[in-house]
C-alpha cells in the first residue's frame, strides 16, 4: 500500500512574522508554536490589550509593602501555615533587570542550637505594584511554594495549583500581559 499523500507534509510553510523577529516573544519562549502564533495574530490585529481588559478589566490594591505584606501572610496562613516564617516581604524595583525574573524567594539556612533554621525573604517586582490582582497572586503563590520546593519540578507545580488552580493559565495571561507591556503599552490607567 503506498504511504498516504498527507497535505501537511508538503505544506508550504506559512509566513510568521515571529519568525523573523527574535526574542520579539521572549516571555513566551518555553510554549508552544501555537500558542505563540495566536498571541503574534493578536498582536498583528491589535487586539492583544482586549483581550487582556476582557479577561482582567481591574487592578489590586496592594499597592505598598505593608499591604503586599498583609496579602502575602493571608495566602500563606490559608495554605502553608507551617511552613518557615517570612522574615521581609517586600516590592523590589531591581528584581527584573537581575534576572529577569518576576518575584524572588531567598532564603539562607543557619544552625541554630542543634536546629537547621531557614530565614525566607519574598520579593516581588515593582512592576506588579500595578496589576490585576490575578497575576500578583499568580507570581505570590509561585514564590511562596518556594518555601517548601526550592525546584519547579512536579511538586512544585501541584502546590501553586492548590493554592490557584488556574496557576498555568494565570502564568501564561502573565506573560501574555507582559509582552503587551514590551511591545505596545500600558493598559491600566
Ligand atoms: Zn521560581
Amino acid at each position: 500500500m503506498p504511504p498516504k499523500f498527507n497535505k501537511n507534509t508538503f505544506q508550504v510553510p506559512e509566513y510568521n512574522p515571529a519568525d523573523f523577529a527574535p526574542n520579539k516573544l521572549k516571555y513566551l519562549s518555553n510554549y508552544s508554536e501555537q500558542i505563540k502564533s495566536q498571541v503574534q495574530q493578536m498582536i498583528d490585529n491589535k487586539t492583544l490589550d482586549k483581550y487582556l481588559l476582557n479577561k482582567y478589566p481591574t487592578t489590586h490594591n496592594v499597592s505598598n509593602d505593608k499591604a503586599l505584606r498583609v496579602y502575602v501572610m493571608a495566602l500563606k496562613n490559608q495554605y502553608l501555615k507551617k511552613s518557615d516564617p517570612i522574615s521581609q516581604i517586600k516590592y523590589d524595583d531591581k528584581i527584573h533587570i537581575i534576572n529577569n525574573a518576576l518575584g524572588l524567594h531567598t532564603y539562607v539556612s543557619r544552625v541554630q542550637g542543634n536546629k537547621l533554621k531557614s530565614k525566607h525573604e519574598l520579593r516581588i517586582g515593582s512592576q506588579f505594584k500595578k496589576a490585576p490582582e490575578d497575576f500578583l497572586a499568580m507570581i505570590v503563590v509561585h514564590e511562596l511554594a518556594h518555601l517548601k520546593e526550592k525546584e519547579h519540578n512536579k511538586a512544585f507545580y501541584k502546590l501553586c495549583q492548590s493554592m490557584l488552580p488556574d496557576y498555568h493559565q494565570l502564568e501564561l495571561d502573565l506573560r501574555i500581559y507582559l509582552t503587551q507591556l514590551e511591545l505596545i503599552g500600558d493598559i491600566y490607567p
